[in-house]
């Protein structure tokens, strides 16, 4: 019992284990197919997923398509795609909507009970009259509407014959209570509108705060995991359990939400930036979306680690997202290959190597992972170096490529300045330096040492490849906090999140796929873009650079 750390849900389950309470724990990830999941969401599917398994229980994915106007297939395909490739497998899957009738019966129910009642007051006068924490609510003039006719009024609105907003059911509790929530909650709602599993079969749709316990009950879950904001539900929520004579009586407990830093995780704020087109869809890579992630290069591997890390407690609070990268970086470090790319290149003629001649170098793939090979590549007498790696009037302490300094290639030789080429507007085109043939890598080289070691690619035969280097897409510290945020949220977006650059990079990398992945040498973690590279033109999106001073 060690897939998750020490926290206070697995403690419940270890009682309810011991005490007969339960024999088998049956838990679900419900999310509403109304967008595309988050890094937030990632945290409810690991613990759900993995605290059943760690008890050898079993977990269902449940789609919560209660609310017809904002949900879609094209969600509930890709939050499928996404659970799976976070490497959850789900035992089985549901669709709250396949439940519509046995919710209407349990309402039903609820009413032959005098346990609910129809409602003629409109949203706005319901909300007026809910009262406040000081002072209780307002009895609805509804409230004491016979069995029969809310029988009667109930099943008129489930035939279609009033129209949105015109009646509600409400659960008759208690107007007084001090928790909000008891104070006769909507449990019904008019919506003529097309559900994307059950048409026009419906035109009442059950309030989530109904739906859910009974979702819970009638697949038999045991332990209804949910986010802290949940608290003050969970009263209604074992009402609901109750009064509707549920087999099965599920409990609700809450961990606190997953929140980044810089990072917003709200779907309506993620849709606007798709909507706006700040973004190229859900899954650009500066989203936080599982999809946007991936795209980027981030690993479920690395997702899992850091959810891990994040732990599972009720404390809620903002976390840096220097954690998640640094989980990204010790997830490719050794399995990543080390290879050489020119973002900004430039490029240099090794004036005394020999025109037309090639030669094979050898590199070692990954430093720190020997298991990974080695490779050969061709060097001769044109290459391209960063731009920034060369300075004609450098500062003191610039150890890199000026005229009449000696540096070394990696893989290769060193090299020395001589000459500079300009432009008519004197920008450098291009620099000559000579080789030492003496100083190959790897023939152990000793009689001099240089103070720098800079990348390159050989010109005649780098590849053309395209570099989108990323910056947080939200520019202030603030954490992600809904209504509570100073400026518009539009005016918080970072105009340089995407540098696209032009470069190139090593022939090998000449046919990469989609989503394989790299340690360019000084540069950082790049992922195959699986939507824009082209054979033979590869595009790279950064996923991180390589240095931090995260410290975990
Ligand atoms: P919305 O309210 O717009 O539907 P949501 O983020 O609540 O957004 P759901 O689809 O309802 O989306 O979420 C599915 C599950 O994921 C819920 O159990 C929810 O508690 C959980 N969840 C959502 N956001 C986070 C988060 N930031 N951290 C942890 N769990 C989360
Ligand atoms: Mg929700
Ligand atoms: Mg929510």
């Amino acid at each position: 019992n060690n897939l998750t750390p020490p926290n206070f849900i697995k403690n419940i389950i270890t009682e309810d284990l011991k005490n007969g309470k339960v024999d088998k724990i049956v838990t679900r990830f419900p999310p509403e197919p109304n967008g595309y999941l988050h890094i937030g969401h990632a945290k409810a599917i690991w613990i759900n997923f993995t605290l059943a398994d760690e008890f050898g229980g079993r977990t269902h994915l449940r789609f919560d398509d209660t609310n017809p106007v904002k949900e879609d297939i094209e969600y509930v395909n890709s939050i499928k795609e996404d659970v799976k490739w976070l490497g959850f497998e789900w035992e089985e899957l549901h669709f709250a909507s396949n439940y519509f009738e046995e919710m209407y019966n349990r309402a039903v129910l609820l009413i032959k009970k005098g346990k609910a009642y129809v409602d003629d007051l409109s949203a706005d006068q319901i909300r007026e009259t809910r009262g406040t924490l000081t002072e209780p609510g307002q009895n609805s003039p509804y409230r004491d509407r016979s069995v029969e006719e809310n029988l009667d009024l109930f099943a008129r609105m489930r035939a279609g014959e009033f129209k949105d907003g015109e009646k509600v059911l409400r659960a008759k509790i208690d107007m007084a209570s001090p928790n909000i929530n008891l104070r006769d909650p909507v449990i019904y709602r008019i919506v003529h509108a097309t559900h994307h599993n059950t048409g026009d079969q419906w035109c009442i749709y059950p309030m989530y705060s109904y739906a859910h316990p009974l979702e819970d009950a009638i697949e038999g879950v045991t332990h209804s995991l949910c986010t802290t904001e949940f608290e003050d539900q969970r009263p209604f929520y074992d009402w609901v359990i109750a009064e509707t004579e549920m087999p099965n009586v599920p409990r609700q407990y809450e961990f606190g939400r997953l929140n980044l830093e810089q990072t917003v995780t709200s779907k309506r704020k993620l849709r606007m930036l798709v909507d706006e087109g700040i973004v190229d869809g859900w899954d650009d890579p500066r989203m936080p979306t599982i999809s946007g992630l991936r795209r980027r290069g981030y690993t479920p591997e690395a997702i899992k680690a850091f959810v891990y890390e994040a732990g599972i407690s009720k404390a809620y609070g903002a976390i840096d997202v220097k954690m998640l990268e640094h989980f990204v970086r010790e997830d490719l470090k050794l399995k990543a290959p080390r290879t050489m790319a020119v973002v900004d290149p430039l490029k240099v003629v090794i004036t005394n190597y020999p025109e037309g001649q090639t030669e094979l170098l050898d590199a070692e793939n990954n430093s720190e992972n020997e298991e990974m090979g080695h490779r050969q590549i061709p060097f001769s007498r044109e290459i391209y170096i960063e731009r920034d790696d060369f300075m004609e009037d450098p500062p003191s302490k610039y150890f890199r490529l000026f005229p009449g300094n000696e540096v070394r290639l990696k893989h290769a030789y060193f090299i020395k300045c001589h000459d500079v080429i300009k432009d008519e507007n004197g920008e450098v085109t291009e620099i000559h330096c000579t080789y030492d043939p003496e100083t190959k890598s790897g023939s152990g080289f000793t009689d001099r040492k240089v103070k720098g070691t800079i990348h390159w690619v050989d010109a005649s035969a780098a590849v053309p490849a395209e570099f989108r280097l990323y910056e947080p897409l939200i520019l202030d510290e603030e954490p992600e906090d809904e209504g509570a945020e100073e400026k518009p949220f539009l005016e918080r977006i970072n105009p340089n999140s995407l540098t696209i650059k032009h470069g190139f990079v090593e022939p090998g990398m000449k046919d990469a796929k989609p989503h394989d992945k790299f340690q360019f040498f000084r540069h950082g973690y790049f992922n195959v873009d699986p939507k824009y590279s082209k054979p033979g033109h590869p595009v790279f999106n950064l996923i991180v650079s390589l240095k931090s001073s995260f410290q975990l």
